[in-house]
């Protein structure tokens, strides 16, 4: 099975859309959260995301927020606009939606959270906070999102490797390791590199891609302006 792996759209429709093009061949999908927030066009980016064929889709920390369903005063002050912003602009279905979403889920061999196991909207940014995920999951593999680089954890014997793919790249999957894998931010990404970034797992050969693909940052700051 090939699923296509997207996170952090964050209402930026033109990011979503170059990388469905580069997902033709997906057979499901899985999105780790994260929506809505910051970007034009929320409902849209639900829409487009919730008619993808085998969607498996998480909750992220915008995606609650905009529901009222999480403080915001901890948000930056750019964060807690759009927040307010987001959730004027959400419409029944799209709400719908997002307030369907479970915190985790598991796809195969595949566990899948925002942020991490221990607490879903809590960032992992180095070795020592990936501990508490690696002792919770069930599955060899552990998708995250959430802090919008593309990067990987593996575990085996005891020791926690990092490595950052920001240019993309390839995670295989070894028996007797355990990965927590991050594709990266679709729609924001704040790695360094401007493009997309986005996911595919193939499941037979145990290989997961990071990839990454330009889109037209032009149009998605006027809408921003306009907004
Ligand atoms: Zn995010």
């Amino acid at each position: 099975m090939l699923y296509g792996i997207i996170s952090d759209i964050h209402g930026n429709l033109e990011a979503l859309e170059a990388v469905l093009q580069q997902l033709t061949q997906a057979q499901a999908h899985i999105c780790l959260g994260d929506l809505v927030g910051y970007g034009p066009d929320p409902n849209e980016c639900v829409r487009r995301v919730r008619s993808l064929p085998g969607l498996v889709c998480v909750a992220g920390n915008h995606d609650l927020a905009s529901l009222g369903k999480m403080e915001i005063s901890w948000f930056n002050w750019h964060a807690r606009r759009a927040i307010v912003w987001t959730a004027e602009q959400l419409e029944p279905e799209a709400r719908e939606f997002l307030e369907s979403l479970p915190e985790t889920a598991t796809v195969e061999d595949l566990t899948i959270v925002h942020g991490s196991l221990p607490d879903p909207m809590e960032y992992i940014t180095a070795p020592t906070e990936a501990l508490g995920t690696f002792q919770m999951m069930q599955t060899p593999v552990c998708l995250i999102g959430h802090t919008h680089v593309a990067e990987y954890y593996a575990s085996a014997a005891g020791r926690v490797e990092h490595r950052y793919l920001i240019g993309g790249g390839e995670v295989k999957i070894e028996p007797g390791s355990r990965y927590i894998v991050n594709c990266g931010g679709v729609g924001q990404p704040r790695d360094g590199n401007w493009m997309a970034s986005f996911g595919i797992y193939d499941s037979e050969k145990k290989v997961i891609q990071i990839r990454r693909v330009p889109y037209d940052i032009g149009a998605v700051q006027a809408k921003m302006e306009e907004a």
